[in-house]
């Protein structure tokens, strides 16, 4: 009788470990894609907003860049100015003004952007192009 009891309990915890170790094998995947799950959706956005690029309220995008001579207070400078002074290799006048070809202010192409002498050509030009589509 003694020597069947120590033999059903050496069977039996052996048979207990065996399962464990399957377990772990399993729980290991899906771990990871959880945690790839939340860094994905909630670090993905808000880096894309501390970048350093605004949507001003008259409709140009501006881009953070504090050393530039004609930033304004908080370091941002119109990012379609940005891309005429990268095409010309210097920085604009101050009474230069770089015209949108399609009216559109955020498409910021070089093929886009015309530069004008003065907000005065500048403003005569619109006036122009007002005055052509109401035909008088
Ligand atoms: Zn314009």
């Amino acid at each position: 009788m003694q020597n069947n009891k120590r033999d059903s309990k050496g069977r039996f915890l052996p048979g207990n470990i065996s399962p464990m170790k399957g377990r772990k094998g399993v729980h290991n995947s899906p771990g990871t894609e959880f945690k790839q799950g939340i860094s994905n959706n909630r670090l993905k956005k808000n880096p894309m907003w501390k970048g350093g690029i605004r949507n001003d309220s008259s409709g140009y995008v501006s881009i953070k860049t504090p050393d530039h001579p004609h930033a304004d207070r908080y370091g941002y400078v119109k990012e379609h100015r940005l891309v005429m002074e990268k095409h010309l290799g210097r920085y604009l006048e101050k009474q230069e003004v770089v015209h949108h070809i399609n009216e559109d202010r955020t498409d910021n192409k070089i093929e886009n952007l015309q530069l004008m002498e003065s907000l005065s050509e500048h403003m005569t030009l619109h006036n122009k192009q007002v005055r052509d589509t109401n035909g008088s």
